[in-house]
């Protein structure tokens, strides 16, 4: 596959899938320009070598075809800010003739924005056409979309067909992201650990099951710590709890035993007697929280039963938090095991973040540095652990 760095961009009009999917306030305002700014080394580094840059993305889920607030336009002032002040044009409309003759007359060192790909149906259905458009409008494609390489969307995948071998492939995120996450995966330096929380058991099952294939231990926190508390005789009081997973939730503790892999409960919680962020709370053993009170963030026991695990680990996994860090009293669980990778990674480990709340939570702590990788996938990095091969990415190694 071509390598991006030792490519030449020079007179090249490289269309490049990004992702764009920012969040707008109703002034239209940029209220968090993160997926923006991690587009950015790979546009400037094409800009450099003299080549001509068209961004295609889409911007959240429009269902009646192009309307003001999904428009990308709204983008162009700050997208040419974060490029210096890089001359940014703008395509009303993905394909066409305004787009292919806008692109067609760009010069070296000039960016095209295109309209949002999702005003037309065509892009979420893989349409070909569609697709092959899209392909029109570039000499190289560029794949740097990681958050939505889970999709066999037209220009994620589909576009890819369309363009030689020696014509596309991965931008600079992408290529970090893919290149961390076959590290954790294929290449993991053991003792391998890994860290799921979050709400919800039925969400995580296949990545569990697909980590007990390759990590040595297995750390479960958060909501979903209960179901398995109960479904291994516990009381849970009024914590979560997904009365139909009991049997998977022992099924995978033996799938574990027999493999070898230590699956890490936690021995104490923080409990309260309502979800709510004035609860009054208490700490009891998570296999015998009192009848009325529910499990919201582990323990101090429990924190210093994983950070433990954490501290002697060569590999770390970690995705969903701990307990309900949106609330100060129920993150100190979260904050001590974002610690405990922190202090992993300084002494050699490979640690990488990844999924929607746990990469809020490691930015809201300051871990973010501190950690090797943060992801920017959520559920495309969720897949890409449960083991299945991504569309956006196996379209371009194609
Ligand atoms: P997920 O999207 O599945 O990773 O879940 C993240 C959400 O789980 C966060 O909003 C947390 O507040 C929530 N959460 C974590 N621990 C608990 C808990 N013990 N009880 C209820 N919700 C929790």
């Amino acid at each position: 596959m071509i390598n991006f760095s030792q490519y030449n961009f020079a007179g090249k009009k490289a269309l490049i899938r990004v992702d764009f999917n920012v969040p707008l306030n109703e002034k239209f305002e940029i209220t968090d320009d993160t997926r923006m700014r991690a587009a950015v080394p790979t546009i400037k580094k094409i800009l450099a070598d003299g080549g001509k840059v068209i961004l295609m993305s889409h911007l959240g889920r429009p269902k009646d075809g192009p309307t003001e607030k999904y428009s990308l336009k709204h983008l162009v002032p700050h997208l040419a800010e974060l490029l210096d002040g890089a001359p940014v044009l703008f395509a009303n409309d993905c394909i066409g003739e305004q787009a292919y003759l806008t692109a067609d007359m760009l010069r070296s060192g000039e960016v095209l924005l295109l309209e949002n790909l999702r005003f037309y149906k065509e892009e979420e259905k893989g349409d070909e056409g569609f697709a092959q458009k899209l392909a029109r409008l570039g000499d190289v494609y560029i794949n740097d979309a990681f958050g939505t390489a889970h999709r066999a969307h037209a220009s994620t995948a589909v576009i890819a067909q369309y363009f030689p071998k020696e014509g596309k492939m991965f931008g600079l995120l992408m290529e970090g992201e893919v290149t961390s996450a076959e590290k954790v995966l294929h290449q993991s330096e053991k003792p391998f650990t890994a860290i799921i929380g979050g709400a919800k058991v039925s969400d995580k099952i296949l990545i569990i099951e697909n980590l007990l294939e390759r990590a040595t231990d297995i750390i479960i926190g958060g909501g979903m710590a209960y179901t398995f508390m109960k479904a291994q005789g516990g009381n849970i009081g009024n914590s979560l709890c997904e009365d139909d997973r009991l049997d998977t939730a022992r099924e995978l503790i033996k799938k574990a035993e027999a493999k070898g892999v230590c699956i890490h409960l936690p021995s104490d919680s923080v409990i309260a007697d309502k979800f709510d962020a004035n609860a009054n709370i208490s700490i009891a053993p998570s296999n015998n929280i009192p009848a009325g009170w529910m499990g919201l963030d582990i323990g101090n026991e429990a924190c210093e039963q994983f950070s433990n695990v954490i501290r002697r680990s060569r590999t770390i996994l970690w995705n969903g938090p701990m307990g309900v860090f949106e609330m100060a009293k129920f993150q100190h669980g979260t904050k001590a095991i974002a610690e405990a990778v922190a202090a992993a990674t300084q002494s050699g480990a490979f640690s990488l973040v990844g999924g929607g709340d746990s990469v809020a939570a490691v930015n809201q702590f300051g871990f973010t540095d501190k950690v090797s990788y943060v992801s920017t996938g959520g559920g495309a990095m969720l897949e890409y652990f449960e083991g299945k091969e991504l569309p956006g990415i196996a379209a371009v190694k194609a």
